[in-house]
């Protein structure tokens, strides 16, 4: 027996996209749902798979954490990327978005969106230029960040961030909006042949920080992943507790049976 993989010559591989939301806490998914709605995320989580237990790993930078989350290793320097990997196995990969190091080894590398000094709302490009490369790819990863950086606008506020006129939950709602377009975009492009995953890099105090690695309580280390689509069971929930680095070879997975399943384990179902 086996799983329905990608690697399954008579089946066309789906398309699977990985977008990293900066910065959004776990209990985001709730309360910021509750206040004004994340109909996107929610319905992902409803036709898919949530993750209720995975955290990510010190030191809460995103640097070291998207590098951790890209390699799946903890000693992500001298380890091979997902793209490299996928690479390897014949798949074609992009990554949108961040730095050129995180994206290395990806056959399109779209690293020049980065955008350090914080005047302008770059996802919406990010998503963009993701949603123009797709058709062209096989694994695209994309990286955002506006949530991050309005959290750290309330730090600098000395505001909480979930509080009145806190601009970390819009950022969030507009994530919300962005993942939405991303998939009806994914549905019609691949006609439902596709996977579309999120995960935070890290979660965030209630005055929006998150780097002072002491600081590795629930709230900074509890990471929201959810997922959807032809590999996913629908409506189901994860309670097993795992680790940032283990997504990146979950995915590998979707496209090579011999690669570790690890949090996909029970996740995954067989197409018809
Ligand atoms: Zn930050």
């Amino acid at each position: 027996m086996s799983f329905p993989h990608a690697s399954d010559r008579h089946r066309r591989p789906p398309k699977t996209v990985l977008v990293l939301i900066d910065g959004v806490r776990y209990d985001a998914l709730w309360k910021v749902n509750q206040w004004v709605g994340l109909p996107n995320f929610w319905r992902m989580i409803r036709d898919g798979v949530l993750w209720q237990n995975v955290y990510t790993l010190s030191p809460y930078l995103t640097n070291h954490i998207t590098q951790k989350i890209l390699t799946g290793h903890q000693n992500h320097v001298q380890n091979y990327t997902i793209f490299h990997r996928l690479e390897f196995l014949g798949f074609k990969t992009a990554s949108v978005g961040t730095n050129p190091w995180d994206g290395r080894g990806a056959r399109f590398n779209i690293d020049n969106l980065y955008d350090p000094n914080k005047n302008y709302r770059s996802d919406d490009v990010r998503i963009a230029a993701a949603c123009r490369i797709l058709p062209k790819v096989d694994f695209c990863y994309v990286y955002t960040v506006e949530t991050d950086e309005y959290a750290h606008v309330c730090r600098d506020a000395k505001r909480h961030i979930y509080s009145w006129q806190s601009p970390y939950i819009w950022a969030i709602k507009r994530s919300d909006e962005r993942i939405g377009r991303l998939r009806s975009w994914l549905e019609k492009i691949s006609h439902g042949n596709y996977n579309l995953i999120a995960i935070a890099d890290h979660g965030m105090t209630d005055n929006g920080r998150h780097s002072i690695a002491t600081w590795n309580t629930e709230i900074v280390t509890h990471v929201p992943v959810f997922a959807c689509g032809v590999n996913f069971k629908r409506n189901w929930k994860v309670d097993q507790r795992y680790y940032v680095t283990d997504l990146a070879h979950s995915i590998v997975n979707l496209y090579e049976p011999r690669a570790p399943a690890h949090m996909f384990d029970h996740a995954i179902v067989r197409p018809n």
